[in-house]
């Protein structure tokens, strides 16, 4: 069950939503310095070391970044403002 976290930044104050898997069918991931999604139906282990055009790597485990400020908004986390589950 993936979660879809709708977010407001502390830094910035921009509303963002960020989605974390793994759904039933799909995964996602994010680039580890722009925070950009990656969606994906393969397994895991093919995307290993997937570069972002940014120069970031797209990663499962990736802090929550700000798409506008490109800041990391650490845990726990306070600033989510709703969160919906999706298969
Ligand atoms: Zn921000
Ligand atoms: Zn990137």
């Amino acid at each position: 069950m993936g979660c879809l976290y709708k977010i407001k930044c502390p830094n910035c104050g921009e509303d963002f939503e960020w989605n974390e898997g793994p759904g039933a069918i799909a995964d996602v991931l994010h680039c580890d310095r722009c925070g950009k999604e990656l969606w994906t139906t393969e397994p895991m282990m093919e995307f290993e070391y997937i570069q972002c055009p940014c120069g970031g790597t797209y990663d499962k485990e990736v802090p929550i970044i700000c798409p506008h400020c490109h800041q990391e908004l650490s845990k726990p986390r306070k600033y989510i403002k709703d969160a919906v589950l999706w298969d």
